[in-house]
């Protein structure tokens, strides 16, 4: 399987002037061909194919307006338009049905001003880890590579990438072995939510940790800061730049956050299984920023590679279950409950339930797995009686692959 492995990047000035021509010149790549494709279908003609859309780019590289896409690899000229090729390839896939994931949108154009500037360096662009530990990049130079461990083989590709703080990364593509852990008994159903980050079928609720919160209420703060500042206004640029080093900041805390979470659960389980597609559900909703920020794909896909990488089972349960309305002791379906309501009982058994824990009962049942729907049951009045450090703690895991 494969794994990524990013690491910082500090160019040189020269080096940081001769990416951001690679990064302008693969984006003028994937425009061009996804206007060459977007022109044919307005016209009613066929898809144009990929061998097509290489030589046209070889011939565009002819002409004299388009002469300075010479001065970049074409290893990474080709590889912008694979990109566009595969982004196409998914939507299609999406349109059939036929992915697994989130559904993906037609590919969009490319712009200077989007957060993240990529270009992707395969083997055929010969790029190289260097004795002295710099990467080579091909027309562009050595450059200094903060190793924060090691990589633990030859990789396949890198994409370097800038974000919107202007920080330098490589993202190196590595082919790993499974390593299986022994087996082990507990099996858990995940609920993702909004009040808490995620409950689990045992009755743990996990909050979002505490230097995530600090980091997302500075966000906030900067973000409002941000607002009341005059247009085109020198002092405007300066908080915009604080505002997307404070937003790279919240995004590295709340990576670092999943990985923790999403390796505990992975150790301590021999199978997890959570609710598929809740966030495109949700997000159509008002309730998208919250989900969006709560960042649930990344962390489900997260739960999914690690599975896959230790020998533990990993179950996506439809998002047609209704997991809310059915009673995990009885399995008898009850009415539709808005949000609000934290507890119900069932009308069939009686038995009291908390909404986000008999979920998540629900969801590893609906996989499954053998759990008890013990710790869905609440004394009635209990919700209101839950102490604020009802967040459950797991074991603090090792660092782990990224
Ligand atoms: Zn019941």
């Amino acid at each position: 399987m494969q794994l990524r492995y990013n690491y910082r990047l500090y160019p040189a000035s020269a080096q940081r002037a001769a990416l951001a021509r690679v990064f302008g010149c693969a984006r003028v790549v994937f425009n061009d061909g996804l206007r060459i494709r977007q022109e044919a279908h307005a016209a009613g003609l066929p898809y144009v194919s990929d061998a097509e859309l290489s030589a046209r780019l070889t011939a565009a590289k002819a002409a004299p307006e388009r002469a300075w896409l010479g001065e970049v690899s074409a290893a990474v000229l080709q590889q912008a338009l694979a990109d566009l090729n595969a982004a196409y390839r998914n939507f299609f896939a999406s349109l059939k049905g036929e992915r697994k994931g989130p559904k993906m949108g037609p590919p969009k154009f490319r712009s200077r001003k989007d957060h993240r500037q990529a270009a992707r360096f395969t083997a055929n662009a010969r790029f190289k880890v260097l004795a002295n530990g710099k990467l080579r990049l091909p027309k562009i130079g050595d450059v200094p590579v903060r190793w924060s461990r090691p990589l633990p083989s030859e990789p396949s590709s890198v994409t370097v990438i800038k974000d919107s703080a202007g920080r330098y990364f490589a993202s190196f593509v590595i082919e790993t072995e499974p390593r299986a852990l022994p087996r082990t008994e507990p099996v858990t159903g995940i609920d993702l939510g909004l009040n808490h980050f995620a409950v689990l079928s045992d009755g743990r609720r996990i909050a979002s940790p505490r230097f995530l919160r600090r980091a997302e209420k500075k966000l906030r703060h900067t973000q409002r800061s941000l607002s009341r500042k005059q247009q085109g206004s020198n002092n405007r640029d300066k908080a915009r730049g604080k505002v997307a080093r404070v937003h790279a900041r919240v995004a590295d805390a709340r990576r670092e956050f999943h990985h923790q979470l999403s390796t505990a659960l992975i150790r301590e389980n021999q199978a997890v299984a959570v609710e598929d597609l809740a966030v495109s559900g949700l997000a159509r909703t008002r309730l998208a920023k919250s989900v969006r920020d709560a960042g649930w794909s990344s962390f489900v896909a997260m739960l999914e590679y690690k599975a896959r990488l230790y020998g533990r089972e990993f179950h996506r349960i439809s998002r047609w279950a209704p997991t809310s309305q059915v009673c995990s002791a009885c399995g008898t379906k009850d009415s539709p409950k808005p949000l609000h309501v934290r507890a119900w009982q069932c009308q069939a058994c009686g038995a009291w339930l908390d909404r986000d824990i008999n979920a998540a009962v629900n969801v590893a049942k609906a996989a499954g797995l053998a759990v008890t729907a013990c710790g869905a049951q609440v004394r009635p009045g209990a919700m209101l009686l839950a102490p604020r450090s009802e967040a459950g703690t797991l074991p603090k895991p090792r660092r782990e692959a990224a």
